[in-house]
C-alpha cells in the first residue's frame, strides 16, 4: 500500500471537518440524550456529497472507493461525533454495493440516485436473535406465491429501520437442511419497512442513543419478484459485497474515535492541576501522551 498523503485526500479531510465543526460536542451529547436522529448534520453531509461518495458517478454520487468513504467516516468519529455520527451515513455509503453489483436496472434507478442525494434511507436486515455472525442459521422465510414472495420471521438490530424506506433483507428461501451448503438456499430482497405487514419495535442500548437498532418482525409480508436482488439462493455471496466494505468503514470510524479520544486526554493532561502542577507533567501520563504524538 501507498501511504504518500494524497492532496485529494487531504481535502476530503478538511471538506469533512468543514461540515462536523458546525456540530459540537454538546450537540452529540443533547441528540444522544433525547434519542433523536442527528437530520441537520445528516442532511449537511448529504448536501455536501459525502454521503453519497462512494456511489457511482452515473447515479449522482461521487464515483470514489472504499478509502476516500473511510477517510469520510473517520473524519467524522475523530470530530467527536463518533458512532452517532457515523451510523446516521454509514449505510448508505456502501450498504447497497449488493444492489449496484447484482440488482436489475429497475432497482439500481430506484435506490441509488436517492441514497447518492440522501433523501432515500436503506436499512440492512440481516442478523437475526439467533443468527448474528453465524449468518447461515437466520430462519427468516420467504416463500414464492406467484409473482410475490411471502416474508415471514424476526430480524435484530436493524439500524434506522424507522426513518427507512427500504430494508436490503437477507431471507431463507430453501431451508438449509435441503441445500448443498449452509452459505446456499438465502436470497436478498429489497422490501418496504413502511408496509403494515412489517413491525419495528426500538431496542433499548447503552449508547449511540441518536440513532436507533430495531427489532423489526415480518409478518406475511408481500414482496413482489422483482424486488429480488439477482437470483434466488445466492444472497449470502451478494451480502458479502455490502459487509466486507462495511467492516472497513467500522475500522475507520474506530481509529477516529481514538483520535478524539486522544485529543481528550491532551487537553485535559495539559489543563488538569493538582498538588500544583499540571497532571500532564506526571511522568506516568506524560509517556502515553508522548507516545502518541510519535
Ligand atoms: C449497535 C448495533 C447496530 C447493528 N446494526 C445492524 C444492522 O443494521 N443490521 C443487521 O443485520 N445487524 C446489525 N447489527 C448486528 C451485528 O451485525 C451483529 O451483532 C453481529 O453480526 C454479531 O452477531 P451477534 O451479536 O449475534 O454475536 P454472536 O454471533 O453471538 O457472537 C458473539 C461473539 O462471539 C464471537 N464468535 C462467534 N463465533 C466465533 C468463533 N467460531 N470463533 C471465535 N469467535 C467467535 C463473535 O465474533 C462475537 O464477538 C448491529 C449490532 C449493533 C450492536
Amino acid at each position: 500500500m501507498d501511504f504518500t498523503p494524497n492532496p485529494d485526500h487531504e481535502a476530503i479531510r478538511e471538506g469533512v471537518q468543514r461540515v462536523c465543526s458546525k456540530y459540537p460536542d454538546l450537540y452529540w451529547r443533547q441528540k444522544d440524550e433525547d434519542h433523536e436522529f442527528p437530520w441537520d448534520f445528516y442532511d449537511d453531509m448529504a448536501a455536501g456529497g459525502w454521503v453519497g461518495i462512494a456511489i457511482p458517478e452515473e447515479f449522482g454520487g461521487g464515483g470514489q472507493g472504499i478509502t476516500e468513504a473511510s477517510i469520510v467516516l473517520e473524519e467524522v468519529a475523530g470530530s467527536g461525533a463518533a458512532m452517532n455520527g457515523c451510523s446516521s451515513i454509514h449505510l448508505s455509503m456502501f450498504g447497497m454495493e449488493p444492489v449496484r453489483k447484482y440488482g436489475s436496472p429497475e432497482l439500481v434507478n430506484l435506490i441509488l440516485p436517492g441514497v447518492a442525494a440522501g433523501r432515500l434511507h436503506t436499512a440492512f436486515g440481516v442478523t437475526e436473535p439467533d443468527a448474528g455472525t453465524d449468518t447461515t442459521s437466520i430462519k427468516t422465510r420467504a416463500v414464492r406465491d406467484g409473482d410475490e414472495y411471502v416474508v415471514t420471521g424476526a430480524k435484530v438490530w436493524t439500524t434506522k429501520a424507522p426513518y427507512c424506506d427500504y430494508c436490503l433483507l437477507l431471507v431463507r428461501t430453501t431451508p438449509k437442511e435441503l441445500c448443498d451448503g449452509p452459505t446456499q438456499g438465502m436470497t436478498l430482497l429489497l422490501v418496504d419497512l413502511k408496509d403494515p405487514a412489517v413491525d419495528i419495535t426500538p431496542i433499548p442500548k447503552l449508547g449511540r442513543n441518536a440513532v436507533v437498532s430495531c427489532e423489526v418482525r415480518y409478518d406475511g409480508l408481500r414482496v413482489p419478484v422483482s424486488m429480488r436482488v439477482g437470483d434466488e439462493g445466492e444472497g449470502f455471496r451478494y451480502i458479502l459485497d455490502g459487509l466486507n466494505p462495511e467492516r472497513i468503514l467500522i475500522a475507520s470510524e474506530a481509529l477516529g474515535i481514538g483520535k478524539a479520544a486522544l485529543r481528550k486526554a491532551v487537553a485535559y493532561a495539559n489543563n488538569r492541576e493538582i498538588f500544583g502542577r499540571r497532571i500532564g507533567q506526571n511522568q506516568g501520563l506524560a509517556f502515553p501522551l508522548a507516545d502518541s504524538h510519535a
